[in-house]
């Protein structure tokens, strides 16, 4: 019985091993053929060809066993570039887990400035991704290829204009001709953009830009005119002949609690999203700085909408019969009990005249804003063309509203003291794309002829 069942044992004990031994051999058959999955591969330039730098967003994925390897080279003529080879950590073919790369993502810079000896004409950027292969089966890849036009020349920028003397918070203009290929052209002058305009009446490609140097540049050396292509192809000039520095007063300001207590719930009930916080000293702050900041980026925004036109011929009218209580940019220091709470610039004029004194406009244009306007109060803000505007704050009441059209002295509202302002008076200021600027260039006729209209010609409807 027990030789028997002994036999038996040893027949069961064979078929076991040669069912192992043939499952071995199926699963060795199995992962020998058990590639990866042919990867999907997408490609996406962010410009329409290559220039100075194009973003291009190479996109690979595979599943089963991961990615194994993705290269890209640009090719031009006979020449060819490798931009990216990486491999990467892949399953083994017998395993059904462990480490693997399913997508990848990368972005290359392709242009002049990472591929070396790049010419005008077209280029080929080839993406080749690959997923596992085995010892007898070839590791399946996909390859893409995508033509681009390049183009390395900015456009051709000409200063045309003579004689450009600005002055540190000031304005000016500048004429020139740009090539057909600009996309953006203007005057970059330290963090602000003035973008350029066709000059009106002008027959050939020529161009004006009215720029400021904001109050805190004491230098024109970053003043440049630009232009650029859509593909990123940049060309600058400076063109700056003369800069007048003007440095600034410094003044200081004795903040009451008194004062804080009028103006910060009035301000609070007016501005949505403004609330109060923890005190009152840090209420008058965060008006002081971040909702001014704040204003600042609207009348930067409000810009945008400003008509491209001259709608105004004569000089600008101050307030009349005032007093100068502050002028352009002092820069300000703001004490509480002793001690330095915040520093801002006073950019634009207190003109004091009597109580509720009418406000004319300082020339005609299209009112742009008429309401409460955070630190200005009441406000009336009338566009006069080309992004320069005219801002009237603190008014007590106001009689316009936003797409009327004004004329140069007519009365739009009275003065007051609405908003953050101590005493009865009109803050004033013009603003060029947003950015403030001396008020006192446009009330003056003779800068108006010898800056802007000696430059623009009969493009500037200009009377004096
Ligand atoms: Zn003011």
């Amino acid at each position: 019985m027990s030789r028997f069942e002994s036999r038996g044992g040893r027949r069961r004990g064979r078929r076991v091993i040669l069912a192992l031994g043939l499952g071995l051999v199926f699963a060795a058959i199995g992962t020998s053929l058990r590639v990866g999955a042919r990867p999907a591969v997408t490609v996406e330039a962010a410009l329409p060809g290559l220039g100075r730098s194009t973003p291009i967003r190479v996109s690979a994925s595979s599943t089963g066993r991961g990615l194994s390897r993705l290269i890209v080279t640009l090719h031009q003529d006979d020449r060819s570039e490798v931009l990216l080879d990486k491999t990467y950590v892949y399953r083994p073919a017998w395993a059904l887990w462990g480490p693997q790369t399913v997508d990848e993502v990368v972005e290359i810079e392709v242009g002049s400035e990472t591929v070396e000896g790049l010419e005008d004409g077209v280029a080929t950027l080839q993406v080749e991704a690959s997923a596992p292969g085995t010892w007898v089966r070839r590791a399946p890849s996909t390859v893409v290829r995508q033509q681009y036009p390049v183009i390395l020349r900015p456009p051709t920028l000409a200063v045309v204009s003579t004689q450009h003397y600005p002055a540190q918070g000031g304005a000016e203009v500048v004429v020139y001709t740009v090539g057909t290929t600009s996309i953006r052209d203007g005057v970059r002058s330290g963090d602000a953009w003035f973008p350029g305009y066709p000059l009106p009446g002008a027959s050939d490609n020529r161009r004006f830009a009215l720029f400021a140097v904001p109050f805190d540049l004491d230098s024109s050396e970053s003043v440049r005119l630009e232009a650029e292509d859509a593909l990123g192809n940049l060309t600058q000039t400076a063109f700056v002949d003369k800069f007048f520095p003007r440095p600034f007063r410094t003044d200081r300001i004795e903040v009451s609690e008194k004062f804080m207590a009028l103006v910060v719930p009035e301000i609070q009930a007016n501005t949505p999203g403004l609330k109060p916080g923890s005190g009152l000293v840090e209420d008058y702050v965060a008006i002081n700085r971040d909702l001014r900041g704040a204003n600042a980026q609207t009348l930067r925004d409000l810009a945008q909408q400003s008509r491209q036109e001259f709608l105004w011929s004569r000089n600008f009218q101050s307030l009349p019969n005032a007093q100068v209580m502050s002028a352009f940019a002092d820069r300000r220091t703001y004490v509480f009990a002793g001690e330095e709470i915040d520093h801002q610039d006073h950019l634009g004029f207190d003109l004091a005249s009597v109580k509720r004194a009418p406000v004319p406009a300082a020339n005609d244009g299209l009112v742009i804003l008429a309401g409460y306007f955070g630190i200005y109060g009441n406000t009336v803000l009338i566009d006069h063309g080309y992004a320069l505007m005219s801002l009237y704050g603190h008014l007590s009441s106001f009689g316009v509203e936003p797409g009327q059209v004004v004329e140069r002295g007519e009365i739009v509202g009275h003065t007051g003291e609405t908003g953050l302002a101590a005493g009865d008076h009109l803050h004033f200021t013009m603003l060029l794309q947003g950015e403030a600027v001396n008020p006192v260039e446009w009330w003056d006729a003779k800068w108006l002829r010898d800056r802007l209209k000696r430059k623009l010609g009969e493009a500037m409807p200009f009377v004096e």
